[in-house]
């Protein structure tokens, strides 16, 4: 009996297998078209002053709409990016969207707004990435000090030394660094120290409980970390004033969440800047919260 299941089992296994790589290999040729046939968009969202609104910078996100499948989520098409090949031609894709953009910003005379992209692991290993990035801001005529990316913890601790150099880099032509999805890594200090990066994201799994029985150990020590190094702080994923209020009082006073603004598209992302580019943070419950 025991045999018989165990070739079952094998057989299923076998049988998923070959349907995952099929069904992978199905989306990738349709990820190589949406990058190629403008069916990929970006969306931003804001990243604010927690005290005041004022809107600092806008994190770009992508977005897939398939005909087929609806909007893909970025955390299914990235890993598809990643295991075929494609993620050099997203990443591209991704910084000149962005790129141009801000350009168009800058073509009505919009007050100027850092924008964050994201890099992947694989695409801040490929060699030439930084002559890519390079050739992309000066086709756009893109202020490099207006640029930040992102690279999360756990992609840096993979091979800290060759992140640190080709990070260096990015920052000698003026671009910032920011370390996404902290403290989910357990980077040693030793290591936060020896990166060239100019602001930490505390992860949003380390929001999350605060004001609902977490005590907020987590993102005090990231913030705690973050004023030791002397980098700048920014909270992921804030959706309640409990948080908000907290971390205020930390002294994290930046932050990103759906308490303020869900990543907005490209139209409403316009609106908010003409505007004036500031969002409502008072609710008037806020002094109802336990201080
Ligand atoms: P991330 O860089 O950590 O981006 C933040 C994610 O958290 C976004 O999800 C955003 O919509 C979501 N979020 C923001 N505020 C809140 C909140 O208050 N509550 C909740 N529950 N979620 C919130 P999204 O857009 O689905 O992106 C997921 C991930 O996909 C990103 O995480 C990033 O790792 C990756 N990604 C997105 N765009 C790109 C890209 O252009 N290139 C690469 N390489 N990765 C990307
Ligand atoms: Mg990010
Ligand atoms: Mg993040
Ligand atoms: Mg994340």
């Amino acid at each position: 009996v025991a045999k018989g299941r165990g070739r079952n089992c094998f057989e299923f296994y076998r049988h998923r297998m070959r349907s995952d790589a099929d069904a992978r290999l199905k989306l990738s040729g349709r990820l190589r078209k949406a990058i190629e046939g403008g069916q990929l968009h970006l969306n931003y969202q804001p990243q604010v002053d927690m005290r005041t609104g004022e809107v600092r910078g806008l994190e770009a996100l992508v977005r897939w709409r398939d005909e087929e499948h609806g909007i893909v989520s970025p955390v299914d098409f990235v890993a598809v990016a990643e295991a075929s090949g494609l993620v050099t031609a997203l990443g591209e894709w991704v910084l000149r969207a962005a790129c141009q953009q801000a350009a168009v910003w800058r073509e009505l005379q919009l007050v100027p707004v850092p924008i964050s992209v994201n890099v992947s692991p694989l695409q801040l290993q490929r060699a030439d990435i930084v002559a890519t990035f390079q050739r992309v801001l000066r086709e756009t005529g893109t202020d490099p000090a207006l640029l930040e990316l992102e690279v999360t913890e756990t992609a840096l601790m993979k091979n800290p030394e060759a992140s640190a150099r080709r990070l260096a880099e990015f920052r000698r032509l003026g671009m910032r660094v920011a370390i996404d999805d902290f403290g989910m890594g357990y980077s040693s200090l030793g290591q936060l120290r020896a990166l060239p990066v100019d602001r930490i994201k505390i992860d949003r799994a380390f929001v999350r409980g605060i004001g609902a029985g977490d005590s907020g150990a987590i993102a005090t020590a990231v913030v705690t970390l973050a004023n030791a190094f002397g980098l700048a702080v920014i909270a992921e994923g804030v959706e309640t004033q409990a948080q908000r209020a907290f971390l205020v009082g930390l002294g994290c006073v930046e932050a990103q969440g759906f308490l303020f603004s869900k990543p907005l598209d490209a139209d409403a992302a316009t609106r908010l800047l003409m505007q004036g580019a500031v969002l409502p943070v008072a609710t008037g419950h806020e002094h109802r919260g336990r201080h």
